[in-house]
């Protein structure tokens, strides 16, 4: 499916065009190692051509699940389906796929065009199409003028792409990462986050990668899959997490610095929201009400960033025990009365000081309310339409 048709938009001179499609549905997949349930029943359909990033705290599933895609760990319940047809039987090579993990793997003695030659030596392919099909993906990466040398000449980033047209020149349906970019350094990180954001426009191609970092999965997803302990916790465009988080979970793992849950009661529902009090203050929080949470002990969650230095809808007494200057804005680090941690996001010029009490006012629209059991309260906005200015909206 390399074609010589079309030309990439930001590579003019590129003669060869990589279309690949992949569509993937997971449905009610698990996995157990002997007694020990790590995937627990997981649905999931992935677009042709989408850019989807699992994301979830260490051990949560998240490599075991992409391996089960890839067919180097088997399913023990439920069915993995690509481009219409059950994969589960088949064995990695059958299922047109390509991973790319973490360490690259590269051979150290092999130069780059034959690093990136070698699935397709594999393959038996020409000389004459291994060198088109090679130049062609060389280009994609900016690796044409390294063909020859060796992976220990690379940098970091270089050699991750090299591992990365090793992968792209199978032509797989689907590409799967496994937090690819943790070996480098974080401006490097940066630079490779942009790379494959770009990759993925050029290409069409369906991916899916897996990391550990929020920062990742908001900057290069189309849509977020949330796991926690082998359970999805929610799929959803990145702005949407971050404005409507369907649980405490959520809420805590998208978004930096994270958000704070103060311990707040219910006091009374009515057709706008819900009224809490917290430390003889009342606030009406726009959420969906229900009339059982009257009275029920309730997690106001604030973003660091929702709070400032005027009077808000509700006013919150802190400490600073840690301040943070870093130039464009001010952290400061402080308690609760119940002890837990409380974080403000203020301006660089935040006229805070260590160890001085300072009130923070925080705005109701602002807030995020979740029940007794760390279920999200809807809140009553439309973050499609949120942040943006209205010309932009006005476009849409
Ligand atoms: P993540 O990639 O999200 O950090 P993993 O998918 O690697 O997590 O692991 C999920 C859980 O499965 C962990 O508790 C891990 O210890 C367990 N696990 C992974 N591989 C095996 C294995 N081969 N045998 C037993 N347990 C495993
Ligand atoms: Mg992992």
């Amino acid at each position: 499916r390399i074609s010589s048709s079309g030309f990439g938009r930001s590579f003019e001179e590129r003669q060869w065009r990589l279309r690949v499609v992949g569509q993937l549905f997971l449905k009610k997949v698990r996995k157990s190692y002997g007694h020990f349930e790590v995937i627990k029943g997981v649905d999931l359909e992935v677009k042709d051509g989408e850019f989807v990033v699992f994301v979830g705290p260490s051990g949560c599933g998240k490599s075991t699940l992409l391996r089960m895609i890839a067919g180097l760990d088997d399913t023990t319940d439920g069915d993995i389906v690509i481009d219409g047809e059950r994969v589960n039987d088949k064995p990695p090579v059958e299922r047109g796929i390509a991973m790319v993990f973490q360490s690259y793997a590269l051979y150290p003695h092999m130069s780059v065009f034959e690093n990136i030659a070698f699935p397709l030596r594999v393959e038996k392919l020409s000389e004459e199409q291994i060198r088109e099909k090679v130049g062609a993906v060389a280009k994609i990466l900016q690796l044409d003028q390294r063909l020859q040398q060796r992976p220990g000449q690379l940098s970091g980033g270089q050699r991750q792409r090299v591992a990365i047209g090793r992968a792209i020149v199978r032509e797989p349906k689907i590409f799967l990462f496994d937090e690819p970019l943790s070996n480098l350094d974080a401006a490097l990180r940066a630079d490779m986050r942009i790379e494959l954001t770009k990759l993925h426009r050029d290409l069409e191609a369906t991916m899916i990668y897996v990391t550990h970092d929020q920062i990742e999965a908001m900057t290069m997803a189309d849509r977020i899959v949330v796991l926690n302990a082998g359970i999805i916790a929610q799929v959803g465009a990145p702005l949407e997490l971050y404005h409507k988080p369907e649980n405490t979970f959520v809420a805590g793992f998208i978004g930096n610095p994270k958000m704070n849950f103060v311990p707040v009661t219910c006091v009374g529902v009515d057709a706008i929201g819900v009224t809490i009090s917290y430390e003889g203050q009342t606030a009406l929080i726009p959420v969906e009400a229900r009339p059982d949470l009257v009275g029920q002990k309730l997690t106001l969650g604030i973003r660091p960033e929702h709070t400032r230095l005027s009077e808000g809808d509700i006013n919150i007494m802190v400490t600073p025990s840690v301040v943070e200057r870093l130039g464009i804005n001010t952290i400061a680090y402080a308690a609760l009365q119940n002890g837990e941690p409380y974080c403000a996001l203020l301006p660089g010029s935040a006229p805070i000081r260590v160890e001085q009490p300072m009130v923070t006012g925080i705005m109701a629209a602002d807030c995020h309310l979740f029940d007794a059991n760390g279920q999200a309260l809807e809140r009553r906005i439309d973050w499609r339409t949120l942040d943006l200015p209205a010309s932009v909206t006005a476009a849409e």
